[in-house]
């Protein structure tokens, strides 16, 4: 199943380091029980409070389009079942992940606890605000689309930092923001279906 999985993402994602991650994060403890034999379908699964974990091909195109090398600080928006958060944590130093709904990041916790991942902070609170505290981020994903990319998040990318968040105009998008010398550069790419930002 999980050979499955991989050789549908191959199609899309050549980061090696990237598929290597989504190999090594076992999705079924991420999942609820009675949906683990469907873990590694490529396809998103729900979790409670009425959101979803996303389909692995879409956590593995935005690791991608971070253009993680390892000693990176990364903002994740939207814990959910801290799935996207550990193959994060699998790619870079340390991950700060927020959650709006407390009952998902306590739930999360235990996901991270039991798979022994041991670089993610988890926060509740609002994610459109970031995570001040640690700020600057080197890559921030978001993963609930809103209208707008909030302004908070653009401000607490570093210099050279990479943002990808799903952007919801009539259709959904993936956006892809760099601070670059010159400002912020921006990038529209593959249509997406992600949980609302609140
Ligand atoms: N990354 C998750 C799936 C995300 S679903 C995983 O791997 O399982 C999107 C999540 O974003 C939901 O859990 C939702 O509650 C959360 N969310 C939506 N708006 C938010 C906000 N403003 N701040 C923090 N979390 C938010």
């Amino acid at each position: 199943m999980k050979d499955k999985l991989l050789a549908t993402l191959r199609k899309h994602v050549v980061d090696e380091r990237v598929l290597q991650a989504i190999a090594a994060v076992p999705r079924d403890a991420f999942v609820p029980q009675e949906l683990a034999e469907q873990a590694w379908e490529n396809a998103p699964l729900p979790i409670g409070c009425g959101q979803t974990i996303s389909q692995p091909l879409v956590v593995a195109r935005m690791c991608e389009l971070l253009e993680l090398e390892g000693d990176e600080r990364v903002l994740d928006v939207g814990t959910g079942s801290g799935y996207h958060a550990a193959v994060l944590a699998r790619l870079v130093a340390h991950v700060w992940s927020v959650e709006r709904h407390a009952a998902l990041s306590a739930a999360a916790a235990r996901n991270l606890q039991a798979t022994d991942v041991h670089n993610v902070t988890l926060a509740v609170g609002d994610g459109t605000r970031g995570f001040p505290d640690a700020a600057p981020f080197d890559a921030i994903n978001v993963a609930a689309a809103g209208a707008e990319i909030p302004h908070a998040l653009e401000e607490q990318l570093a210099p050279g930092g990479r943002l990808v968040a799903p952007v919801e105009n009539g259709e959904q998008r993936l956006v892809l923001l760099r601070r670059g010398a010159a400002g912020l550069e921006r990038t529209s790419l593959e249509r997406v279906r992600f949980v609302p930002l609140i």
